[in-house]
């Protein structure tokens, strides 16, 4: 059963949201007979693996001797979160995974893992302001100072507080300095004041829950760096969809709406899909009709132009539509594209490779040939396995 994946800033909500998605799921699976001795739902997280905060700190001043590198413990904790996931997830299993999920080709990586078991995926972004995410990680830190001063009443500052203009120290006085150097350091002072005051993010006030026992993101750019590095979902790609989005003003009945839409495309109908042309399919037409070699040239020519035109519209990773034959013809064929942009020559390099297999040669059994629509059909076949091996 699906892999749902939860996406979002740091501290946008994320853990609330999926929760809430675990309880209708659990309720929506128990209230059905048909489906209650079905599936199994499993949630995944951060918390669940005991995977700390402090592994997405990409700065190795702050990254802890016992650990290789900063980008290592991340690797490890990804590595963690992928086994958890691969171990139960089957079709008889409903998986939701809440953690940051901010990486496009980790996202990819996991759609193919639904992929592999056959099973649905899903991703759900949750939506946020940049200033509230920050607001809950602020929250969270002087929670933990509390807490902390509370436990340890004399212990010195944590190093955790914002920079403030205070701390820029005072302006210089004029009479205490020659007036060239008076000039100078108030030049160096004002600007100071002005990098704080601009670099000063600014975060609202927010309320954590009673329930909330989160540990904060620090040192601050820890936080700050992963909103940097955050890869923005695309629908247009089929690791990005379907994506369903949520926000945090989003009512109980708004988001249950969005969990609706999810169990009904997700969970029980698989949506439906156009299969894949795959080259195996095919089947070759005795009567061709017209010159074949002319036909077959003229087909490929036409799709690699056609991809070529729609990539720049569908992006990378998004999915090519085109007639199975060139005149208006009503089924359509899809391209899926790789991960990364597609240029002419590898496109024709391609092309005169599947010429190659299908002209027929010396060693090849008695080929038949094909009509445009199984050509053209066969080739989207071919490409789409070429792109599949590619991303
Ligand atoms: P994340 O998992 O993205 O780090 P959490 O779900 O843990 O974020 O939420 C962080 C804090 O913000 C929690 O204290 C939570 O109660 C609060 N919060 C999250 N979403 C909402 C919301 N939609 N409305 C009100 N408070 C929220
Ligand atoms: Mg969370």
């Amino acid at each position: 059963m699906p892999l749902i994946l939860i996406t979002g800033l740091p501290t946008s909500g994320k853990s609330t949201r999926a929760s809430q998605l675990y309880d209708y799921l659990t309720e929506r699976i128990a209230s059905d007979p048909s489906t209650s001795s079905k599936f199994r739902l499993h949630l995944i997280s951060d918390q669940t693996l005991s995977i700390s905060r402090s592994v997405y700190d990409l700065d190795p001043a702050h990254t802890p001797a016992h650990v290789r590198s900063a980008n290592a413990s991340e690797k490890d904790a990804r590595a963690a979160l992928y086994g958890a996931v691969k171990r139960v997830l089957s079709p008889r299993d409903i998986v939701i995974l809440d953690t940051l999920n901010y990486i496009k080709g980790w996202r990819y990586q996991l759609y193919c893992e639904a992929k592999n078991v056959q099973t649905p995926f899903g991703l759900v972004q949750v939506g946020c302001p940049v200033t509230r995410a920050r607001g809950v990680n602020e929250a969270r830190i002087r929670r933990q100072e509390q807490q902390q001063q509370s436990t340890q009443p004399s212990t010195t500052d944590t190093g955790a507080t914002i920079p403030t203009a205070a701390a820029a120290g005072a302006a210089p006085k004029s009479g205490d300095l020659h007036p060239e150097t008076y000039q100078q350091s108030h030049q160096n002072w004002q600007q100071k004041q002005f990098e704080e005051s601009t670099t000063e993010p600014d975060s609202e006030e927010v309320q954590l829950s009673p329930t909330d026992v989160q540990e904060p993101y620090l040192p601050r750019s820890n936080w700050e760096n992963l909103v940097f590095r955050y890869e923005e979902p695309n629908p247009m790609t089929r690791w990005d969809s379907p994506l369903f989005i949520l926000t945090w003003n989003d009512t109980p009945e708004e988001a249950r709406k969005v969990f609706d839409q999810i169990w009904d495309e997700v969970v029980v109908n698989k949506p439906q899909k156009l299969i894949r042309a795959n080259k195996s399919t095919v089947q070759r037409d005795k009567d061709p009709g017209g010159d074949y070699l002319y036909v077959l040239e003229k087909e490929t020519q036409d799709i690699v132009k056609r991809i070529l035109e729609q990539q720049a519209e569908v992006g990378e990773g998004g999915t090519v539509r085109l007639g199975r034959s060139g005149n208006g013809d009503q089924e359509v064929l899809e391209v899926e594209l790789p991960g990364k942009k597609v240029g002419l020559p590898q496109l024709q390099r391609y092309r005169r490779a599947f010429v190659g297999l299908n002209r027929g040669g010396i060693g090849l059994e008695a080929v038949g040939t094909l009509a445009a629509g199984r050509l053209r059909e066969s080739f989207v076949g071919y490409l789409n396995d070429a792109f599949e091996k590619e991303m």
